[in-house]
């Protein structure tokens, strides 16, 4: 299915720009900077596909990507956090696309909260895991950059994130580690969606 074509459908400043509910949907969300769009760019295939920058305005919309062609599943790159942002901004913001998209959304499979290897789960990331928890949200972890740090340390992360993560109720006890540098876990991220998807 990802060697087959991927179209940026939309992007949403509000949910009144939502498009029509089409197919499984599966959302990536993460600190600003974790390596999502890359991430997403690997998935697909796609270099340029979503914008790998920090372009402070337009991160605060949510970006549509159909995957085949009507659209088998749609990705939905959501806006990074944590980045200039103060906590009670970021509470805010958060608190309303997590309940008005995510928990409104039927259509909405996974969401994939994406956390930076070299650094595991931060303050806002635990943040954003008991708002998704809140609202009863599907989420799965996944470890970016992966080839930033030794094999030994990654899997110590791994563990660790996994240790963490079991105590929130929506999390999946699954993580994946992923590099889209190498391409490490990119396949293994794909099977996750497909089956989220399907399911
Ligand atoms: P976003 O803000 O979450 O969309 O993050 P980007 O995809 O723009 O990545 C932020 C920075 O990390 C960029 O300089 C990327 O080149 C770099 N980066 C992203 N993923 C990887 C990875 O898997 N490995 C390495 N070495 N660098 C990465």
């Amino acid at each position: 299915l990802f060697s087959g074509p991927v179209d940026f459908l939309k992007s949403a400043p509000s949910l009144k720009f939502l498009p029509d509910p089409e197919a499984p949907e599966i959302a990536f969300a993460g600190r600003s900077n974790v390596g999502k769009s890359s991430l997403l760019n690997a998935l697909t295939n796609r270099k340029g596909l979503a914008r790998t920058s920090n372009t402070p305005g337009r991160t605060q919309e949510l970006n549509f990507f159909d995957v085949g062609r009507p659209p088998e599943i749609r990705l939905v790159d959501m806006p990074g956090y944590g980045f200039a942002e103060a906590p009670k901004d970021l509470v805010k913001r958060w608190r309303f696309l997590v309940n008005d998209f995510l928990r409104g959304r039927a259509v909405l499979r996974r969401s994939f909260v994406l956390v930076d290897s070299r650094h595991g789960l931060k303050p806002v990331d635990l943040e954003i895991m008991e708002m998704l928890d809140d609202a009863a949200v599907n989420y799965q972890l996944v470890l970016t950059k992966g080839d930033k740090i030794k094999p030994t340390a990654l899997a110590e992360v791994l563990k660790q994130t996994a240790e963490q993560s079991a105590k929130h109720p929506a999390a999946h006890p699954h993580l994946i580690a992923t590099s889209s540098e190498t391409g490490d876990g990119i396949a293994e991220l794909r099977t996750a969606i497909l089956e989220a998807a399907m399911s």
